[in-house]
This record gives structure tokens, sequence and C-alpha cells, in this order.
């Protein structure tokens, strides 16, 4: 069962690549021989996530695990440049986190709601009309399409939620979502009738609202993969605060106390920052207990005497939930707002771009130095900063670049084109 429901997959994502510069010549009647008009080639399709607000899990990527966006056309004559390929969009619910496959490595975080790019597109390569010059009024070569960036990601869905629900299944969690907001979650009087999280806004006063969070039941075991809720834990990872509800009865033969020390267990077995969020208790289904108060004191003086807030609920009569939406509401007050993940990956990715996969091609006069390192350095460096150039100068030099080029048998006055960038070149 739990795997009908998808809240973390990886997939391939490969942006489009260049297309190559064309080699052609202006060709008119009586013009005996006509200037260079080769086209570039178009930038290749970049692939970009996008935050949908009506996507609740990651189901649809279930099926599809490679997108590709398409590659730019290749330039042709009379100066056409060739068609850039259209980015390829991929949605996803708001919350979802991007990470790199090979390190874990947070690469962004999509809550913000604003587009991101995770895989560029390669750049078009120049045609032969870019090379003309005064001296080489016949350049028989233009420059082939970069590859676009590709990468294998993971995609997980941490709920951007300000309460999470915690408690064993059928305690009554979705019961206190629907009659708080506005949510429909299942309600049924067997365990694990939540599959998906639901999401409902409380809405408590004028300018004061939130968002909760009901997940399916955690059990016993859960943090150790055992059951469903370790899947499910990641969802609450964000929330501001928790709401931890037991069913005071017993009447399913379980002991609450027991209940709510296994529950925090497994919290902080799946993780400390968890474990230490802060939580409210609240005992629901009183209207069970009858007359018989004392095990809910029993309860009340165990929880107390480890430092949570002790309440009372019969969710299903709507008591007490109102003034506990208040208790909550209050709280939240105190707290920092949700997290979000930082980027951890930017780093990482300019160091894991090799100087080494530095390709150089020689066409007559003109060389060609292309690869992620060289785009990454041209993009750090301001050419107009003397400083900033010495640096991109040794940086080349200890890459070896210029060594290569020197063996190849690169002269004084020829022209070097690196990335976008072209100088003459000197020793
Ligand atoms: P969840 O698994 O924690 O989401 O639990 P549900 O909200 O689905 O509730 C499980 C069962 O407990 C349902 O049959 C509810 O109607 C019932 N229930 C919820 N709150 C109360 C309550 O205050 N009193 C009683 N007697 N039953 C309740
Ligand atoms: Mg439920």
């Amino acid at each position: 069962m739990a795997s009908s429901f998808v809240d973390k997959v990886t997939i391939t994502v490969k942006a489009g690549n260049g297309g190559n510069g064309a080699v052609s010549f202006h060709r008119e009647r009586y013009i005996a021989a006509g200037g260079p008009d080769g086209g570039d080639g178009g930038r290749g399709g970049d692939v970009v996530f996008t935050v949908d607000d009506n996507m609740s899990t990651l189901m649809d990527f279930r099926y599809k695990r490679k997108y590709v966006a398409p590659n730019g056309m290749d330039g042709s004559g009379k100066r056409c440049s060739g068609k850039s390929g259209e980015p390829l969009v991929i949605r996803v619910p708001r919350g979802t986190v991007i990470r790199d496959k090979e390190t874990n490595a947070v690469m962004h975080d999509m809550s913000d709601g604003k587009d991101w790019v995770v895989a560029k597109g390669g750049r078009g390569g120049w045609g032969n009309k870019r090379f003309a010059t005064p001296t080489r009024q016949v350049p028989r070569f233009a420059k082939p399409g970069l590859p676009g960036e590709a990468r294998e990601i993971v995609l997980e869905l941490k709920l951007l939620a300000d309460v999470g629900l915690v408690g064993f299944p059928n305690v009554g969690k979705s019961t206190l979502l629907s009659v708080v907001s506005k949510a429909h979650p299942k309600i049924a009087n067997y365990h694990f009738t939540t599959l998906y999280p639901n999401l409902g806004v409380v809405y408590v006063s004028e300018g004061v609202s939130f968002v909760m969070a009901d997940i399916p039941g955690i059990i016993e075991g859960a943090s150790d993969g055992a059951g469903l809720g370790h899947d499910f834990l990641r969802h609450i990872d964000r929330c501001r605060l928790l709401v931890h509800v037991i069913d005071c009865s017993g009447f399913e033969g379980r002991d609450p106390i027991e209940d709510f020390d296994t529950i925090n267990a497994e919290l902080s077995q799946y993780s400390d920052l968890l474990a230490e969020r802060p939580q409210i208790v609240v005992a629901n289904k009183t209207d069970l207990l009858g007359d018989d108060r004392e095990q809910l004191d029993k309860l009340r003086a165990h929880v107390e005497s480890q430092g949570y807030e002790f309440y009372e609920m019969c969710a299903v009569i709507h008591e007490g939930t109102k003034e506990l939406m208040q208790v909550v509401a209050a709280k939240l007050q105190t707290l920092p707002p949700v997290i979000t993940y930082e980027p951890e990956y930017v780093a990482q990715e300019a160091d894991s771009a090799d100087p080494a996969d530095t390709v150089i091609n020689q066409y007559d006069d003109v060389w060609t130095v292309d690869g992620r390192w060289i785009d990454l350095i041209v993009a750090a460096t301001n050419f107009e900063d003397y400083e900033s150039r010495m640096f991109f100068d040794r940086k080349m030099r200890e890459a070896g670049i210029f060594d290569r080029l020197e063996a190849m048998g690169v002269k004084d006055g020829d022209t070097v084109c690196l990335g976008e960038l072209e100088f003459e070149y000197e020793r």
C-alpha cells in the first residue's frame, strides 16, 4: 500500500544541445565569390522546474523518469540562425526539494514559487560569418553546438505546513483537520485511511491563519522503514510545530502513555531535529472515557512531566478543537518561520567541473576552447578589472590550457575563442 504513494523519485534531466554553426557563402548571379553568411546554431532548450499548487504528490513522476529538452537547430546560409530549443517545463508541488543524485546535496527548494533552471541548454555554435575578418575573408569553418547539461536528480516532497499532526493511526488526526479547516481528509475507523498527506488552512480570526498537515499515521518501527510512517515523516520535516494526537480512551486496547512514548521515540529516531520541534499534546476521544478520569489524569501527568503542554478534545463533536487552534496560533507567533533548504550544490558544481574536459579545436588561425570549466571561469571573471583578469590568467595557466594551445601550435596573433569570449593570442 505504501508504494502507491510517491513522494520521492529519481529522474534524469537533459537540456537540449546547441545547434551547429553553418559554413556558407553568399551566392548571387554575377558575383563570383560572396562573403561568408553561415548563421549561428540555436541554443538548446533549458530544463526548468515550476511550482503547480494544484499538485500535492509526485505521482506523475512514477512512470516518466526521463525529461529531455529539445536541441537547438543548426544555423544555415543567408545568415539564418537556427531556432532555439523551447524550454522543457516540469511541474512539481510546492515544497519539492531537488537534490543531486550523486552527492545528495540540495540543489534547490521549490518553496518560493519561482521557476528554477535545473539544466542549461548548450550554446549554439557560431556560423562562419562570425569568423570573417579583413585578413580572413573566407573562413571555411564554423563552431559545433555545445551539449546541454544532463544530470540525475532526486525529487523529494516536503510539504510546507506550519503544523504537522502526529500520532498513531485512528486517533482522530484527520477528524481534527476536517473540523477546523475546509480540508476533506478521508476518515474511517480503520488504520491507514490517510495515504496521502492532506493540507488544510485553519482560519482562527481575522489575519490569523495557518496551514496544518495531516499525514498518514506513524506506526512503531516506522523510522526504521518497517511501516508506513517512515516515508511520510519527511513531510513534517519542516513543520514549525507538531500537534501530537493521542486516543486517550484506550478503546482499541492500547495504552495511551505507551502510544505517546512510542511516537516520540519514532520521531527522535528519524531525526533529532524533529524530536526537538515544539510539540503540543492533545488527548482525543474524551467522550469514550465516561466517568473514569483517572486514566486521563495519569496521561496528563506523564506528558506534563516531560515538559509538554497538554489539552483535551472530543474532535467528532468539535469539543475543545477551537480552543486548541487558538493555542496553536498563539504558539506559532512565537516560533521561527517554516524551514527552507539552502542550496548546498553550487560550490561543488564549480569544483567538480574538470579543466581536463576542455576541448580545443583549431580552424586555420582560429582556436576554440570549450567546456563546462571554461564557462564557469569566464562567467566568474570581470574582464574590466585587472585583478580579476590576472586571476583568470593564472587559472588558465594552472589548468594547462595555454600549454595545450602551445603544444598544438598556436601562434602570436591567432584568435582564441573561449566560450563566448574572443581574444588575440600573445605569449
Ligand atoms: P486518524 O487515523 O488519526 O486520521 O483518525 P481519523 O480521524 O480517521 O479517526 C478514526 C476514527 O475515530 C473515526 O471513526 C472517527 O470518527 C473516530 N473519532 C475521531 N474523533 C473522535 C472522538 O472524539 N470521539 C470518538 N468517539 N471517535 C472519534
Ligand atoms: Mg487520518
